[in-house]
């Protein structure tokens, strides 16, 4: 199922000095999940997709793509746009800023937990009797490139090191 994104008619309205909610996950994490791109993924918690398995595996994800939908979960999560905010708007990491204090140009450059987080249910060549996945045979293939994401940092050298990064989810 493609995950809609409404496109905020606010977000160009907003100033320097506005205040605004924001997280370093939003601005710097990315986790590959199944199902997508998410900014982060905490336990239970995580937030909303900012592009889709399908949208990546179409080739229709640009590098200013992803700093336009997370400028949209940025503006949903301050209010001033409609738009999914997953689990981010009770999030305790949500801070206070100003907007021109924000900045969504680079993936990565700081060790944050889980900051780079692979959950990308590789199928895994291990069969560990204890596993969730071996016991109920749920093992998944990749559902798309993270190379390929990470590439449209890389090649306009927004792709920062210093990372702390999470492989998970089997
Ligand atoms: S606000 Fe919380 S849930 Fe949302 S991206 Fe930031 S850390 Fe993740
Ligand atoms: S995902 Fe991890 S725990 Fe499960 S079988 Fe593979 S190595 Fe073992």
């Amino acid at each position: 199922m493609t995950h809609q994104h409404p496109i905020s008619k606010t977000i160009n309205d907003i100033k320097p000095d506005d205040p605004v909610k924001s997280c370093k996950y939003i601005e710097m994490g990315s986790c590959f999940a199944l199902a997508g791109v998410r900014c982060c993924v905490h336990g239970s918690i995580e937030s909303p997709l900012i592009v889709t398995a399908e949208e990546i595996r179409d080739n229709t994800v640009s590098y200013d793509l992803v700093v336009q939908r997370n400028q949209e979960l940025l503006a949903a999560i301050t209010g001033l746009a409609d738009g999914p905010t997953g689990e981010c708007k009770t999030c305790g990491n949500l801070v206070d800023k100003k907007y021109k204090d924000v900045n969504f140009e680079y993936m990565g450059g700081e060790p944050l937990p889980a900051g780079l987080n692979i959950q990308h249910y590789t199928e895994c060549n291990q069969r560990c009797t204890y596993c969730f996945y071996t016991q109920t045979n749920t093992f998944m293939k990749p559902q798309y490139s993270i190379i390929d994401y990470l590439d449209l940092f890389r090649k306009n050298g927004k792709l920062r090191g210093d990372n702390w990064i999470d492989f998970s989810g089997g």
